[in-house]
């Protein structure tokens, strides 16, 4: 099966079938086609997109997140590289910012097939069970573990932590989204200390409902200041179909502190904040 995206990511797989934009000159034979848009902001692209490959193929599928696809049963490799796996679909939660509980429902536990790289939304909030049969899955890996789907801070127990010093751990990215969230982040620093910043990330979602710059910067550097690697991340409405246009100083503000050289320069300059 061919799949094509509107755009080339860190995760968009790179077999012969996996293609990006247009339908190349030399196509491979008439197969079906599946266009996967995981974006809105990217829905109209992949219309397109749909339209030039349904003039060489005839059996053209548009699908994917952002038309609110629930997500079947994961297939290493189809969609995302290989390497990345996902044991669950669906969160126990409700983030209003968030387009999973709406597009996937409730939790749901799937088989677990073998990837470094776990890309479920909230592993942690499936059962003790299945949470432990995919760490036995991680210690046969031979590359180090990341987490890039996020571990849920709030739910993180003492337990999680042992597990997480159990396989070679690469990242384990977590969250603090809004003010609310440095508590959670606080106790998984007290649970995991031996685990070094470069390797405990976090995602840290800015602008959201209003919130002004100076205490987007004061949460990113909290979140540094208890030993995490911060990733900023401009919100963005779930269902926009064009990105935002932040003004400058937001996105200078979010290009700082989404890379180690930016967030540790602009700790040296104000080393007291
Ligand atoms: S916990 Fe994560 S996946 Fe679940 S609703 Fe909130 S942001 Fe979305």
């Amino acid at each position: 099966m061919i799949r094509v995206f509107p755009r080339k990511t860190k995760w968009t797989p790179t077999d012969k079938l996996a293609f990006i934009g247009d339908p190349p000159m030399f196509r491979p034979p008439d197969q079906l086609v599946k266009i996967s848009c995981t974006f809105t902001w990217d829905i109209n692209e992949c219309e397109r997109l749909y339209r030039g490959w349904s003039d060489f193929y005839s059996d053209v599928e548009l699908g994917g997140p952002a038309f609110d696809d629930p997500g079947a049963e994961f297939t290493p490799g189809q969609f995302i590289k290989d390497g990345v796996t996902i044991t669950s679909r669906g969160c126990v939660k409700d983030c209003e910012w968030c387009m999973v509980p709406e597009r996937e429902g409730q939790i749901r536990e799937y088989p677990i097939l073998p990837g470094h790289n776990i890309n479920d939304n909230n592993l942690l909030a499936c059962s003790d069970k299945h949470v432990s049969a995919v760490f036995d899955m991680l210690r046969c890996q031979k590359k180090a573990i990341v987490f890039s789907g996020g571990l849920d801070a709030e739910l993180f127990t003492g337990w999680h932590a042992e597990l997480l010093m159990s396989i070679n751990l690469g990242e384990a990215w977590f969250a603090c989204d809004y003010p609310g969230a440095i508590k959670y982040l606080e106790k998984v620093a007290l649970l995991v200390p031996e685990i070094k910043p470069r390797k405990r990330r976090a995602y840290v979602m800015i602008g959201f409902k209003g919130e002004s710059l100076k205490n987007a910067e004061s949460r990113l550097k909290a979140v540094y200041n208890m030993g995490f690697w911060p990733y900023a991340m401009l919100y963005r409405k779930k269902d926009e179909m064009k990105p935002k246009r932040w003004p400058k100083e937001w996105k200078k503000l979010q290009r700082t502190w989404c890379r180690p050289g930016g967030f540790k320069s602009a700790m040296k300059k104000k080393p007291n904040n």
